[in-house]
């Protein structure tokens, strides 16, 4: 069974309530960066098209309900006008904000709306039972609408009252960024074409144990680099020097092992460098020769070539972390080659998760060069973790 999408509902002078993710980031009242905006575009413009009577609802920041000294900085820092602001100049319709999340003022200017108009409300989590998908707050958002969208890929993996609470009281659909999220993330995870080649990478082995784990239970092949990958050479009994390190993932790291059957690939030889600095002293050495008093920060050459040799062939890659330091231009080499290696691919499907690997990848230049990069970094982790996604399970299937 698939979900609804908004395709499926009939729109006409409904209202109807689309949680989009514009969660952008501001600096001093100005958006940095309007990629989120243009992302939820096909959906608001396909509802504008359709004479919907269209009110949005999204988080910006976070906002602490806990010290009210901080929740008034919070409250300052995260206010949705600009965002309300920059959609107006993205759309060509009448664009509403409304500074508030519950009240008359709310009520009424959702009332006044006409076919095709749009009402932004304020931060979603200027209300404190936002995040507790507490019900009261999700029956009175639902009352003001006849059905509701989830657009917000980048939240699906929560449970608020914006992204699931509302949706228990309305009839609900998914739109077009959550659909193609879906869609691509399923088709590889879920049904992919063979061989199947998972590549890990980032920080810290703790972060991806649950993906780890299910990636070697349904990949042809795991290759792990980046900073977790020492971790694993650890496990193998190697001297790792300075390189990131977790003591209590060790034990761990040999079970994933002794149960991947060959499949868990890790790097034979690395960049390593004095410190972690752009400027560091660096060298590169196979494995046994890290020195002590060396980190590893990138995957060296022979990784490379190994890592290129397995991707050859592939039909499905999910690519979840970078394989080194990328922010600092000496140790974005491994990054930048696996990248090209995976975007060279012919006939392959290509996904990309994780909130740094796609921005690493979009930031040297691959932004069109992979079948997908997601939108949500830990709700595209949590895909690939296997696990239901609670603000995409609420949604009501296809009748
Ligand atoms: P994602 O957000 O895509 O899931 P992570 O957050 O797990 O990725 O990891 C990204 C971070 O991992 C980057 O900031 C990068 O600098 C860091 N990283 C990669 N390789 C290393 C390494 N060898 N040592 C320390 N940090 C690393
Ligand atoms: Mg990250």
């Amino acid at each position: 069974m698939a979900k609804q999408t908004v395709r499926d509902l009939d729109v006409k002078g409904k209202r109807v309530i689309v949680r989009v993710d514009f969660n952008v980031p501001i600096k001093e009242g100005k958006i940095k960066d309007d990629n989120r905006i243009v992302q939820a575009l096909p959906t608001i413009n396909y509802l504008v098209e359709h004479g919907a009577r269209i009110i949005l609802l999204s988080h910006l920041g976070k906002v602490d309900h806990k010290d009210p000294a901080q929740k008034a900085i919070d409250i300052a820092k995260n206010d949705m006008a600009p965002v309300a602001a920059k959609l107006a100049t993205l759309i060509k319709t009448k664009v509403t904000f409304v500074p508030v999340t519950r009240g008359t003022e709310l009520e009424k200017a959702v009332a006044d709306l006409k076919d095709g108009e749009i009402v932004v409300v304020q931060n979603t989590r200027y209300e404190k039972g936002e995040s507790k998908n507490d019900p009261e707050l999700s029956k009175y958002w639902a009352s003001l609408g006849d059905m509701f969208v989830t657009d917000a890929f980048g939240s699906v993996h929560r449970a608020h009252s914006s992204t699931v609470g509302i949706a228990e009281f309305l009839p609900s659909a998914l739109g077009f960024l959550v659909e193609k999220e879906v869609e691509m993330l399923s088709a590889a995870v879920y049904n992919p074409k063979r061989p199947f080649v998972a590549i890990l990478g980032g920080a810290k082995v703790s972060d991806k144990i649950a993906v780890i784990e299910n990636l070697l239970t349904i990949a042809d092949k795991v290759l792990v680099g980046g900073g977790m990958a020492y971790t694993f050479l650890k496990a193998e009994g190697k001297e790792i020097g300075k390189s990131l390190l977790e003591l209590d993932r060790i034990d761990m790291a040999k079970d994933f092992m002794a149960r991947s059957q060959g499949k868990l690939i890790l790097p034979i030889d690395h960049i390593v460098a004095s410190a972690f600095a752009e400027d560091a002293t660096t060298k590169i050495v196979d494995n046994d020769h890290i020195p002590a008093d060396y980190m590893g920060l990138d995957i060296g050459p022979k990784t490379i070539e190994l890592f290129k040799h397995e991707l050859l062939g592939a039909k499905t890659v999910i690519w979840n972390g970078p394989m080194g330091v990328f922010e600092m231009k000496p140790f974005a080499k491994g990054t930048l080659e696996i990248c090209t290696a995976i975007s060279e691919l012919s006939g392959a499907m290509t996904v990309i998760g994780g909130g740094d690997s796609a921005a690493a990848a979009i930031q040297l230049g691959f932004k069109d060069k992979f079948t997908h990069i997601s939108t949500g970094g830990g709700a595209s982790l949590e895909f690939m973790e296997g696990k239901e996604l609670p603000g995409i399970a609420i949604i009501q299937e296809k009748k």
